[in-house]
């Protein structure tokens, strides 16, 4: 059986809590290494304990989720995740290093922007969001670690606004500009157009795409365009839930049906697409697999 790595699964929230190592386990029978993305600070501890935990297999990734500097409630959709409230949290730099530099701590993520409708965010609530982005990605060129890019259009001041715009504006900024390590990173979950996904690999980004392909055909022409070399598998897990198990609770093993899907567009065997991911993971987080 090929091995995959989720690049994005979120074994360490509370959709988890009762059966986290069976999860981990069944991925792990199946040749599905995981990467635990956080959102904020108890989740990132969590991810680095079950890094430490299953060494090899799990790997963690740390950081602030922009949703996290406003309070607001969210409901994930019915039968994937329970509703959580987030609490407007600050970013600060001394709490965040340490974690950044653990050795099982492999990137910065999930950093970015989101402007989804339901934070009903002013300009300078965003403003915040671009502030702590920026801190974290200076974090992450300093331990010289990758960033897992979190992004999402939506409203800002009652206007619609492109988040991926200004995320592309910021990530140019420092790549321009940054010495001596450059910023490396993958776009999770690319819900941007086929322009900007250009612009993404023109500045040596990697794109990753979750459960959302196998049911909606908007990123299609994108996962045609891009290089397999710059292409990742993820679950986004407990959300996203690919088909054929949508209205459950989505989990890493599920992963294979992303591989699939792009296999089957770009016209290539399920191993090919399985093989090359892999190594794209192992080669941007550094992974020793
Ligand atoms: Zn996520």
């Amino acid at each position: 059986m090929p091995q995959l790595v989720d690049i994005h699964g979120h074994i360490q929230f509370s959709a988890f809590k009762d059966d986290a190592d069976e999860v981990i386990k069944r991925a792990i029978d199946s040749g599905v290494y995981i990467i635990a993305p956080s959102s904020q600070l108890s989740t990132s501890k969590r991810a680095i304990l079950y890094a430490e935990k299953y060494p090899g297999k799990v790997f963690a990734a740390v950081g602030l989720h922009p949703i996290h500097l406003k309070p607001a409630k969210f409901d994930p959709s019915e039968g994937e995740a329970p509703s959580f409230q987030t609490h407007g949290d600050q970013f600060d730099e001394k709490t965040w290093r340490p974690l950044a530099e653990n050795k099982n701590v492999i990137a910065l993520g999930e950093v970015g922007l989101d402007y989804i409708d339901r934070l009903e965010l002013s300009e300078k609530d965003r403003d915040v969001q671009e502030e702590t982005f920026r801190k974290e990605i200076e974090l992450a060129l300093s331990v010289n670690k990758p960033i897992i890019q979190h992004c999402r259009s939506g409203i800002v001041e009652g206007k619609e606004r492109d988040a991926h715009d200004d995320a592309l504006r910021i990530i140019r900024d420092y790549i321009l500009n940054s010495e001596p390590s450059t910023l490396r990173g993958v776009a999770h979950c690319y819900s941007g157009n086929i322009g900007q996904a250009k612009k993404y690999l023109d500045l040596g980004f990697h794109l990753s795409f979750t459960g959302l392909i196998t049911f909606n055909n908007l990123w299609d022409e994108v996962i045609k365009m891009a290089p397999l070399e710059r292409l990742m598998v993820e679950t986004d897990c407990p959300y996203m839930t690919p088909i054929p198990h949508r209205g459950k609770r989505n989990e890493p093993m599920y992963v294979r049906y992303m591989a699939d899907k792009i296999a089957e567009l770009k016209g290539f065997s399920f191993e090919r697409v399985a093989e090359r991911t892999t190594k794209n993971a192992q080669e941007l987080f550094g992974l020793p697999l």
